[in-house]
């Protein structure tokens, strides 16, 4: 175990690892899990991954489970990287998809919380709580089942019907609220004040960003340690994109890829752009966003608590952000699906909309090496499929 302690990003005050601890109790700011990165360097290399299961546990000197045993796992993590040689050939770059459709669950929501719960299992809690739009109260619901830890999952009426079932199937305490994710959140916050129970909302709890971070993890020993030029990332709490930033800075600092970044994208649904806007402003923070909407209903967070984290991983790498619109995301879907076979979500497709864009504008530079992040199956969410299916009559021919 190389975790050594939880960092505030904002105040710099460090904590330890070994209690149950959720936002900086100095400043409030979400907190960051720190390792030994010095002995790590020396203790662990590329070879020593040879041998080891395709699951995101591969990297375990780089995540903060403390005890082999208290791992919850589903066979979570070291999802395909395919090569969309079609489309990019089409827009002249070396384009990649980073397939999370295929893990349990079906989306990446799924790594978060297998590290998650399992440090929570370990920290000793017995409850948790969280807001969510369903595709994260899913997989939390899921990992908390097989942990024997009780869930309380709040979602907007709103949110995926299927996600619901998930949480009930899974045996969690599911309540749906009219309204969004910031009004499941509040109902949350007074439910963790009474219940005493850990408080599983995104960045609440300095875990879940440790299992996405394997996802850059993965990137980057799927490449063969090369770095690519540009990752896109559909952005709504952020989780994802900070995680992906921090695993390039560790591999960075253990010695195994150079000094290249990736040029992080934040990907966003113009209506519900909150990143997009302080992006362009130059702001270090984000603005709440009213009147949030958009068919890519997981990244619909009007405000991200570490939006400030996205902002600056977006700065540092020189990347940028994008808006795209329902109308090119449903559309983006479609090509995806018929040229390359990839039925992705919604958010998945915003990220070949962002990259369209970005390669007509010139920003993404021809024959550079390109993934995309695919969040979820769009087997998800099948009601955003638009199908005109004629019906036969048995003893009707196909109309040719
Ligand atoms: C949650 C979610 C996102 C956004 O993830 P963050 O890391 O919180 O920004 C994107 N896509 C899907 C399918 C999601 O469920
Ligand atoms: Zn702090």
């Amino acid at each position: 175990m190389y975790m050594t302690h939880l960092e505030c990003p904002k105040c710099s005050a460090k904590h330890t690892p070994h209690k149950l601890t959720q936002l900086c109790p100095e400043c409030g700011a979400p907190l960051l899990v720190r390792y030994d990165l010095a002995k790590v360097k020396a203790n662990f290399s590329k070879e020593d991954l040879i041998k080891r299961k395709p699951d995101l546990w591969r990297y375990r000197e780089l995540l903060p489970l403390v005890d082999e045993t208290n791992k919850i796992s589903l066979g979570e993590g070291m999802t395909p990287l395919l090569a969309l040689s079609k489309l990019g050939r089409q827009l002249n770059i070396e384009l990649y998809l980073k397939d999370e459709g295929i893990i349990p669950g079906g989306t990446f929501k799924a790594r978060g919380a297998a590290v998650g719960v399992s440090r929570a299992k370990e920290l000793g809690v017995t409850s948790l709580a969280m807001p969510t739009n369903g595709n994260a109260g899913a997989a939390w619901a899921i990992y908390a089942a097989k942990a024997d830890i009780d869930a309380y999952i709040v979602m907007p009426v709103d949110a995926p019907a299927i996600t619901r079932n998930e949480c009930a199937i899974a045996g969690a305490k599911l309540f749906l609220v009219k309204g969004l994710i910031s009004d499941a959140g509040k109902i949350v916050g007074r439910a963790v004040a009474k219940l005493g129970c850990m408080d599983a909302s995104t960045l609440k709890e300095p875990y879940r960003i440790e299992g996405k971070k394997t996802m850059g993890l993965e990137i980057a020993e799927q490449l063969a340690w090369e770095v690519p030029d540009v990752i896109l990332y559909p952005t709504g709490g952020g989780v994802g994109l900070i995680g992906i930033y921090k695993a390039f800075l560790e591999l960075r600092q253990i010695g195994w890829t150079g000094n290249k970044l990736p040029r992080l994208v934040a990907v966003q649904a113009a209506g519900c752009a909150p990143i997009v806007k302080a992006w362009e402003e130059k702001k270090a923070a984000s603005e709440f966003w009213d009147n949030a909407a958009t068919v890519a209903f997981g990244i619909t967070v009007p405000k991200a608590l570490g939006d400030f984290l996205v902002l600056d991983a977006i700065y540092q790498t020189n990347g940028c952000a994008v808006a795209v619109t329902d109308e090119e995301i449903l559309n983006d879907q479609a090509e995806l699906a018929s040229v390359e076979g990839t039925f992705v979500c919604p958010e998945g497709a915003a990220n070949y909309t962002a990259a369209k864009k970005l390669c007509a504008s010139g920003w993404i530079k021809p024959n550079e090496k390109v993934v995309m992040l695919n969040t979820g199956a769009g087997l998800k969410y099948p009601d955003t499929v638009r199908v005109h299916v004629p019906v036969l009559q048995p003893d009707e021919d196909i109309p040719l």
